[in-house]
């Protein structure tokens, strides 16, 4: 243990993870707290990394508030509508009501905004999203980031938060490694922030083999921002609600601009609208949702896996009637090359010309993440001016743990965030982290050396594993003493897909397949004190395959309580094939005992605020 150097930090405000909503934490700390010690700690570079380190081509998530085309109320209304009625709708509206603000701050950091020629606003793309050229974003809000903090530092994986000795429940900070040097990284803080993005590779993807870590969500993407709070006992809520994708297929390039600029639209193989042949039966399974508009994003994926299931694929995008315009053809490649460059290699690889050929779709292996059009993540406190009681406890995205606060994917309930909105969560989050501090709630943080030292011995020790398990490999990487990161993530991915409704199954699952599910993680969970790592990044992939089991125990125990199937598209429940909101129109909370290992469930209302305040208003 000698060998690997101990540096310790000591901070009022500590940011885990530098992507959106941990840039804009930072920078917003730095606002409200000019004299506080502000670090932010992230696993990649912050220049390039999460979800939006590629760039982007839109943002998904602006009122336009001064022009009247949208008010947080609406925002509030579409997300409830795409989720099927479960969302927070006081986060949703804390996030909508700000987001503008972020927007108009991008904007003047130099962040290229599309412009529409005739009224000089923002160039829009469909009703919430408006178009940049988004190549540069990160590295733009990465800069107010790197201004704001006393310290960033990248190429360190959090692997535990810290928790406080002196007082139960409060968070005391976070330790992790250095991936390139190896050194242990101690942070001892009064606040910590998670914003360490959602998670890609728990379930099975559609690419294996070659085309390994061709995913839609980023591959990087491991759960941190949910093993990280669910291993200290934070709440989580609607772990359930996994999110699949319909995309370009091979390369998940985005269809949102091509629905929604170009104008494109989708058809089986027989040339036929397959949406409408899907409604009688649709209309069975979850009532009047499906006569909802927009149509939620799970019913349209519904009736994609039912007509390719009943033989109607391949699907397609008709792309040709699009792209004989010459302008929206380069619209259409330069919304890949923005964003998914990988996507435009594929058609090139596949001899497809969009002008002329109608590129195939495809739904994706289902990601966890709380930014999206999905709102799995922690149970937090919403805003004091809007939240019911249920909702609140004093500070504003703080998790059930004192001073643990979230932003971004992490948080649960708050759906259609997007790069925007969890950005602008980040600052609200941080403008909160910093009030808890100023009310002195943060005083008498005690973290022992012991603490530490005992977290610095279970970090390295996949290290010390193979250091003594190489000794028995019989071939490859084949060894009666070790499992190697690689080789536990695709025992992971198996049982995700096969039990916890994944493609093999298409997306079908039921209660004896989720129990089965659960012996096997819990296998799996006895191996994993065995992986090897024979260097520091093999060191991260194994740390990573750690967060992400966690997080799949989560997914399942809340995928197995919920006992209806909410969004078909999303995943079906067999034994349960209706949606049932006499009983399940609810958010599903779990915890899980960081003691025993043992996940409790129930069930906390959901509050429609928006329309309630409305009906309030006019009696
Ligand atoms: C393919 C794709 C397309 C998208 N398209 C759009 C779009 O067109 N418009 C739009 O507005 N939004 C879009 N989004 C959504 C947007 O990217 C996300 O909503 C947003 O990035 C979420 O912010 P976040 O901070 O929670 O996560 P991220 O931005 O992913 O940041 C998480 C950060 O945490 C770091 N991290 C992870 N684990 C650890 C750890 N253990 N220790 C330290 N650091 C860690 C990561 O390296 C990363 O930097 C898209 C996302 C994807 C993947």
């Amino acid at each position: 243990m000698a060998k690997h150097k101990t540096h310790f930090e000591e901070c009022d405000v500590l940011v885990v993870g530098g992507g959106m909503a941990g840039t804009g934490a930072t920078f917003e700390a730095r606002h409200w707290g000019r004299d506080l010690k502000i670090i932010c700690v992230e696993k990649a570079n912050i220049d390039r990394s999460g979800a939006v380190a590629q760039g982007l081509y839109a943002i998904n998530c602006y009122m336009g508030m001064q022009w009247d085309e949208n008010q947080p109320e609406d925002h509030v209304r579409y997300a409830r509508n795409d989720l099927m009625g479960m969302v927070r709708e006081d986060l949703g509206y804390d996030m909508a009501r700000h987001v503008d603000s972020t927007v108009h701050m991008f904007d003047e950091w130099g962040l290229p905004m599309m412009k529409n020629e005739k009224t000089g606003r923002y160039l829009r793309e469909g009703k919430w999203q408006i178009m940049i050229h988004g190549e540069s974003y990160k590295p733009i809000v990465a800069e107010a980031a790197k201004k704001s903090a006393d310290k960033i530092y990248n190429r360190i994986m959090i692997t535990h938060l810290l928790m406080d000795e002196a007082k139960e429940n409060r968070v005391g900070g976070a330790v992790g490694f250095n991936m390139r040097t190896g050194d242990f990284h101690v942070f001892r803080a009064k606040t910590v922030i998670v914003a360490a993005g959602g998670a890609s590779h728990i379930f099975k993807p559609r690419a294996v083999g070659e085309g390994m870590g061709r995913t839609w969500y980023a591959p990087w993407s491991n759960g941190s921002a949910y093993a990280l709070p669910i291993a200290a006992g934070a709440k989580m809520t609607q772990m359930e609600n996994r999110i699949v994708l319909c995309r370009f297929k091979d390369g998940y390039g985005p269809v949102g601009a091509y629905f929604l600029h170009l104008k494109t639209y989708t058809q089986n193989a027989n040339g036929e609208n397959y949406e409408k042949k899907w409604y009688d039966q649709t209309k069975e399974l979850v009532g009047e949702y499906i006569d909802h508009h927009p149509t939620p994003t799970c019913l349209r994926n519904h009736a994609f896996i039912q007509e390719t299931m009943a033989g109607g694929g391949p699907i397609q995008m008709v792309t040709t009637e699009a792209f004989q315009d010459p302008h929206l053809e380069t619209v259409g490649w330069e919304n890949f090359l923005g964003m998914t460059v990988g996507q435009a290699v594929v058609w090139a690889s596949q001899n497809i010309d969009p002008k002329y050929t109608n590129p195939e779709l495809t739904t994706s292996e289902p990601y966890v993440m709380g930014s999206h059009a999905t709102c799995s993540g922690a149970w937090v406190s919403g805003p004091e001016d809007l939240s019911p009681p249920e909702y609140f406890w004093g500070y504003n995205r703080m998790l059930t743990i004192e001073g643990l606060f979230g932003a971004g994917d992490t948080v649960g309930g708050s759906a259609h965030k997007f790069s925007s909105g969890s950005f602008t969560e980040g600052r609200l989050a941080a403008k909160a982290a910093v009030k808890y501090i100023e009310d002195q709630k943060a005083e008498g943080i005690n973290v022992s050396d012991k603490q530490c030292d005992d977290f610095k011995v279970k970090v390295y020790k996949p290290l010390d594993t193979y250091t003594v398990a190489q000794n028995e490999i019989t071939g490859g990487t084949v060894s009666p003493s070790y499992i190697s990161p690689i080789q536990g993530l695709q025992r992971l991915q198996r049982i995700m897909d096969e039990y916890v409704g994944g493609i093999a199954t298409n997306y079908m699952t039921n209660e004896n397949m989720l129990k089965r599910g659960l012996e096997l993680l819990a296998w799996l969970e006895e191996d994993l004190e065995k992986v090897g790592a024979e260097d520091y990044h093999q060191l991260m992939r194994a740390w990573e395959l750690k967060h992400r089991a966690l997080t799949s125990q989560c997914v399942t125990e809340h995928t197995l309580f919920r006992e209806e199937t909410r969004w078909p598209g999303y995943y079906y429940r067999g034994d349960h094939m209706k949606l049932d909101d006499d009983n399940w129109h609810c958010l599903t909370v779990s915890r899980r005992d960081p003691k025993s290992g043992k996940f409790t469930m129930e069930k906390v209302p959901v509050y429609h605020i928006v329309d309630e305040n409305e009906k309030k208003k006019a009696s």
